[in-house]
C-alpha cells in the first residue's frame, strides 16, 4: 500500500470510529437557520413578559388556552387528544395532553423551571436613611451580589393586604416608568472595598435598593422621604407599610431581551435559566397533537433555592397529579409513575473562552452545538445527582438522533471545581427514568445571560420529539 492510499484508510477509519461534533451553524440549511432566529423572536417576547414564575404561569396560561387547553376539573373523563392544564399557587404549572395509550405504559414528562435568581424584597423593606429612601432585600438562588449593583431594576409581584385582597405590581417595564436600582461605591473611595473578596465585594445586606429622594413637604418631622413613597404607594395600590409583610415583591433587571452579535446569533436576557427550556417546552407542548403516550409538562418554581416548598418538585405536588391522573382510568399509580420517562429541561454551562480553566474541554458543553445532554450534574464524586443510566442515555440519543436533533454531551464543569444540581433528582426518587436535557448558556445567573438561538431551536425540536415518538 502506498502513502496515499494508506492516508485515506486512515481518514476513512477515523471518519467512521471518531466523535466527530460540528458546528450547528455549519450543519444546518439556511431555511433551518432562519426557521431557529424567527423561533427566538418569540422566545424574546416571552422572556419580556415572564420575568417571574407568576408572570411565567400567567403568560403559558394564557398560550395554552390560545391552543385549546382548558383548565383541568377534578373527575372528568379526558379522551386521548385532550388537554389541560393545572396550576399549583400561581407559581408553577403542568400541562398534559391525553396519549392514545393507557396510562399504564407511563407517561412522558418534561420538566422545566420559571423561577430565576433575583432580589426579593425583605418583609419589612422600607426604610429612610439620610433622606434617601430604600428597600432592603434578600437574594433568592445563587447569585454574584457585585454584578446586581447599579444596573436598572424593575418590581413585580404581589401584595396580600390586611383585607386579603391582591394587588399586581409590575413596575419598571414600560418605557415611561421609573426604575430602582442597587447603589455601588466609586472606585475613587473604593480602596478598602476593593481588598475585599469578590464574594463580599458587595455584601448581601448592601443590596439595599434606591426607591426615593424627595421629601414629603412639611417645616418638620422626620422620615419625611419614607412617608412621601408610602404615600405614593397608597395612592397607586392602596396599601400600607404593613402590607409589605404580606407580599411578594421581587426585583429583577428592567432590561429586555435583546440579540447579541453582528450576527445575531444570540440572544442576550434576565433569566433564560430557566426559562429557555420552560418556553420551549411549554411549545412542545402547545404544538403536540394526538400523542401515542400522555404529556405532562411541568413548569416548575422554587428549583433555584434546593427545590424546596410546596411549589418545588421537592414536594408531592406532580406526584399528586400523576395520581389522579391514574385514578381518572382506574389505573394502579405505582405503574403509571414507574414507567414514566422525564426530560429534566434545564440549562448547563457553556463553554466560555474567557474562563476556559473551569471545564473540561473535552466534556463540557459549547454554543452552536445543539441540546446538551447532562448525564449527570452534581460535584465532587456526584454527589446530589440522579446519574442517568446508560440504558436511558442511549434511549435519548437514539430519539434525539433519529429525529435530526443536534445534541451534544455536556458536564457541569471540572470533577472538583464546583458543579450543581437540577430538578433531575426528585424525579429520579420517584422510580422515573430521567435525564437533563437543555441549553448552554453564557455567564447564568447573571443580570444578562446568553444562549444562542440554533441551540434554542434544537431544545425545542428535542422536547417536541420525546413527546411526538
Ligand atoms: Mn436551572
Ligand atoms: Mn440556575
Amino acid at each position: 500500500m502506498d502513502n496515499e492510499n494508506k492516508k485515506n484508510e486512515v481518514e476513512q477509519l477515523k471518519e467512521k470510529l471518531f466523535s466527530a461534533p460540528k458546528n450547528a451553524a455549519i450543519k444546518l440549511t439556511d431555511e433551518k437557520i432562519k426557521k431557529a432566529d424567527k423561533f427566538c423572536e418569540k422566545y424574546k417576547d416571552f422572556l419580556n413578559v415572564a420575568k417571574t414564575e407568576r408572570e411565567a404561569v400567567k403568560e403559558s396560561v394564557r398560550l395554552a388556552k390560545e391552543n385549546g387547553f382548558e383548565k383541568y376539573s377534578k373527575g372528568k373523563k379526558y379522551k386521548p387528544g385532550d388537554k389541560f392544564y393545572v396550576i399549583n399557587r400561581g407559581k408553577a404549572i403542568i400541562l398534559c395532553t391525553i396519549g392514545t395509550e393507557p396510562v399504564e405504559n407511563g407517561v412522558r414528562i418534561n420538566a422545566a423551571h420559571i423561577d430565576s435568581p433575583r432580589l426579593d424584597l425583605k418583609q419589612h423593606p422600607l426604610y429612610e436613611d439620610n433622606e434617601l429612601a430604600l428597600f432592603k432585600t434578600h437574594y433568592y438562588g445563587g447569585i454574584k451580589k457585585y454584578q446586581w449593583t447599579a444596573i436598572p431594576l424593575a418590581l413585580h409581584g404581589v401584595v396580600i393586604k390586611g383585607n386579603r385582597d391582591k394587588v399586581i405590581v409590575n413596575i419598571g417595564e414600560d418605557e415611561n416608568d421609573p426604575v430602582f436600582c442597587v447603589t455601588d461605591l466609586l472606585p475613587h473611595l473604593a480602596t478598602s472595598q476593593m481588598k475585599r473578596t469578590l464574594s463580599e465585594g458587595i455584601k448581601g445586606e448592601e443590596l439595599n435598593i434606591l426607591i426615593g429622594s424627595r421629601p414629603f413637604k412639611a417645616d418638620s418631622g422626620s422620615e419625611l422621604v419614607k412617608l412621601n413613597i408610602m404615600k405614593i404607594l397608597n395612592e397607586k395600590y392602596g396599601i400600607v407599610e404593613d402590607d409589605f409583610i404580606s407580599a411578594e415583591l421581587e426585583a429583577v433587571p428592567a432590561f429586555k431581551a435583546k440579540d447579541i452579535g453582528f450576527d445575531r446569533s444570540m440572544v442576550g436576557s434576565y433569566g433564560q435559566d430557566d426559562r429557555v427550556c420552560a418556553y420551549t417546552a411549554l411549545r412542545a407542548a402547545l404544538k403536540c397533537e394526538n400523542p401515542k403516550k400522555t404529556c405532562v409538562t411541568v413548569l416548575t418554581d422554587k428549583e433555584e433555592t434546593g427545590s424546596d416548598g410546596n411549589t418545588g418538585l421537592n414536594s408531592s405536588y406532580l406526584k399528586y397529579f400523576l395520581i389522579d391522573l391514574a385514578n381518572l382510568y382506574g389505573a394502579e399509580a405505582t405503574t403509571v409513575i414507574s414507567n414514566s420517562e422525564c426530560l429534566s429541561a434545564d440549562v448547563n454551562a457553556g463553554f466560555d473562552p474567557t474562563f476556559p480553566e473551569v471545564l473540561e474541554p473535552r466534556n463540557c458543553s459549547r454554543l452552536n452545538y445543539g441540546v446538551v445532554v447532562t448525564k449527570f450534574t452534581g460535584a465532587r464524586g456526584k454527589s446530589g445527582t440522579s446519574d442517568a443510566s446508560a440504558e436511558f442515555v442511549g434511549r435519548v440519543r437514539n430519539l434525539l438522533d433519529t429525529n435530526d436533533v443536534i445534541w451534544q454531551t455536556g458536564e457541569l464543569g471540572k470533577v472538583d471545581e464546583g458543579g450543581g444540581g437540577t430538578v433531575a433528582q426528585y424525579i429520579a426518587n420517584l422510580n422515573i427514568d430521567v435525564i437533563d436535557v437543555g441549553v448552554p448558556v453564557l455567564s447564568m445567573h447573571a443580570p444578562f445571560e446568553i444562549t444562542s438561538k440554533l441551540d434554542v431551536y434544537m431544545a425545542y425540536k428535542a422536547f417536541l420529539t420525546f413527546f411526538e415518538d
